[in-house]
């Protein structure tokens, strides 16, 4: 039998669902753990196991984060505000119980982006995100950063930050700035500018640019200004030293996420957006 772990935050409802989740797998006696994000992890899920993420959005990206990018099956439970990742909502608890125990779920992989970050010393750093990387100035001042595609330089571009998201990742900061909405059976990667610069001085493409999920791009920060850039994943900010290259390209990992209904898409896409 499945061992179900419950993942929480520390919203008082999330607490309250998390516990309600346990007591209703206790009853028909599947083993379930619950977990208080930033406290003690397990040290490593049994095999055959299920990951539960009770929270919004934010708690599901930490969790993926915190199990280290584990591929056990996920499903959320939404507390939170928005929940695009959250599909089940705090009244639907005796069907995702029902549904689980039944094994009666589809899964759908989502692959995730890696950002290899590499340093003027040849160091290098790896962050795996769900939906995006944020390369951004650790100051207000405009940043400038070269854009390569495939090794084909593509553009300088000055402004705020440029946004380097997957298909799935595409309704979150990506939409906010006018990026296209991508479903995720569709592997692309999308950059999507953050406020750029149109002047005399600085030439920026305005508009984001879809690439099959199988291309490379590379940014690097022009020489003449500050090195010193966050890379933001998925929300979590990283300031990183003497930064001569960030690398984007899809992963071969890919986390494994729980549908207990069939083709939810433009159903959620349509009730969370419009
Ligand atoms: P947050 O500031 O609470 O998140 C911003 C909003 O994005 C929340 O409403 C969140 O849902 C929602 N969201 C996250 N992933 C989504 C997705 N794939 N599709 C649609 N909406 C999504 O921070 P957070 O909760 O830690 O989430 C981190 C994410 O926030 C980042 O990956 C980034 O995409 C996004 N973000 C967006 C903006 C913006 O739109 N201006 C600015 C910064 C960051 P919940 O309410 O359920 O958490
Ligand atoms: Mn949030």
């Amino acid at each position: 039998m499945k061992k179900i772990y419950i993942y929480r935050n520390d919203y008082p409802s999330s607490e309250e669902i998390a516990k309600e989740l346990k007591e209703r797998f206790d009853a028909i006696s599947i083993e379930a753990e619950l977990i208080l994000l930033n406290g003690e992890m397990p040290s490593s899920s049994k095999e055959d196991s299920i990951h539960i993420v009770v929270g919004g959005d934010g708690t599901f990206l930490q969790v993926v984060r915190d199990t280290n990018f584990s591929d056990v099956p996920i499903i959320g439970v939404n507390t939170g505000h928005l929940g695009f990742f959250q599909e089940v909502t705090m009244h639907e608890l005796p069907e995702l119980v029902h549904f689980l125990k039944k094994g009666d779920y589809t899964i759908e992989p989502l692959r995730l982006l890696d950002a290899k970050v590499e340093r003027s010393d040849g160091s290098e750093e790896s962050f795996l995100c769900v939906n995006e990387i944020l390369v951004k100035g650790v100051n207000s001042k405009v940043i400038h950063l070269d854009v390569l595609i495939e090794d084909v330089f593509l553009e300088k571009f000055s402004g705020d930050g440029l946004i380097v998201s997957t298909s799935i990742g595409s309704t979150a900061y990506n939409f906010s700035v006018g990026g296209a909405v991508v479903h995720p059976h569709l592997e692309t990667i999308q950059i999507s500018p953050l406020a750029p610069i149109s002047s005399a001085s600085y030439r920026s493409l305005l508009n984001p640019i879809v690439m099959p999920g199988n291309m490379k791009v590379r940014i690097v920060p022009e020489t003449t200004y500050e090195k010193n850039i966050f890379v933001v994943q998925d929300g979590k900010e990283h300031e990183i030293k003497n930064i001569s290259a960030v690398h984007v390209s899809l992963s071969d990992k890919h986390i494994q996420r729980i549908h207990i209904r069939k083709d939810m898409y433009w159903k959620n896409l349509r009730d969370k957006f419009i």
